[in-house]
């Protein structure tokens, strides 16, 4: 298989200095020190496991002989969808917003799982599912655009409204752009199907400190004003420098209920 890019593992990310291990794996607390005295912080840490934790997560997504992680299969239908035998996640966001990349990373100490792209224009848009041993599915649900074709509207909303082992969706926004028409619109959806779901900040390492300080506070801003279902706290992900990588992993690990004894 291909090699680990670095800073895929913990054990990596432990062996840099304490500020630049802190950014890497909790990316949106180093924002905290930028912030205006008196900011109300509590919704940035809401959840901030411990560093066994962190590793019992990271070795859900560790694949070996015992614990395959697998590309599944793929879905047009929800009657095509795989049996709903396992918790499961999905992943959600406008098309370009890092939603393959960030999957990429996830599974990146499984180097085997092929991570499928159909982005070819006109190419069909596909439910990708994964299987992470016996534990939970991930969904990479197709990307989403201006003009979606209403087959693919009815497909994902079917998938959001139907699918009862569905634990938790995640909604990636693009954080050099922050929230845009198509995520509102994203955003209404799951609001009005009454699902939970998490806003997932992508390409951080893109953004200046200023401009992700103005979308974080902007985005909280808005999920505390105009939302039920949305979990209070950003996750702030970079598919490159791998920051938020291994916080997402522990989360998705927690929200399957594969980490009974983190709070969150
Ligand atoms: P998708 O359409 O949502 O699957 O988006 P991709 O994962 O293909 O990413 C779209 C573009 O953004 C590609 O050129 C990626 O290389 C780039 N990209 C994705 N994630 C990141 C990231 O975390 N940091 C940076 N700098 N670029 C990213």
């Amino acid at each position: 298989g291909r090699a680990s890019p670095p800073l895929a593992a913990l054990s990596q990310v432990l062996r840099l200095e304490r500020s630049r291990r802190s950014a890497i794996v909790f990316p949106l607390q180093k924002l905290e020190r930028y912030l205006a005295p008196g900011t109300d912080t509590a919704r940035f840490r809401l959840f901030q496991p411990e560093l066994t934790a962190l590793q019992r997560a990271e070795a859900l997504f560790r694949s070996d002989r015992g614990h395959p992680i697998d590309y599944v299969s793929s879905a047009v239908r929800m009657d095509h969808a795989p049996p709903p035998a396992l918790p499961e996640v999905c992943f959600i966001g406008r098309s370009n917003v890092g939603k393959s990349s960030l999957i990429r990373a996830l599974f990146s100490l499984a180097p085997e799982v092929e991570i499928r792209v159909s982005k070819t224009p006109g190419h069909t848009k596909k439910m990708n599912f994964f299987k992470v041993g016996k534990y939970f599915t991930l969904v990479d649900m197709p990307g989403y655009g201006y003009r979606a074709p209403q087959d693919f509207v009815e497909m994902v909303e079917a998938y959001l409204q139907e699918r009862h082992n569905l634990k938790r969706t995640f909604l990636l926004v693009d954080g050099v752009v922050g929230l845009q028409k198509t995520d509102h619109i994203a955003v209404e959806m799951l609001e009005e199907f009454g699902i939970p779901y998490v806003m997932v900040l992508t390409k951080i390492d893109r953004a200046s400190r200023g401009l992700l300080l103005k979308n974080v506070l902007e985005i909280q801003e808005f999920v505390k004003e105009n939302t039920q279902g949305c979990f209070p706290q950003l996750f702030l992900v970079s598919s490159v420098e791998f920051s938020g990588v291994h916080l997402l992993r522990c989360f998705v690990a927690h929200v399957t209920g594969n980490l009974p004894t983190v709070e969150a």
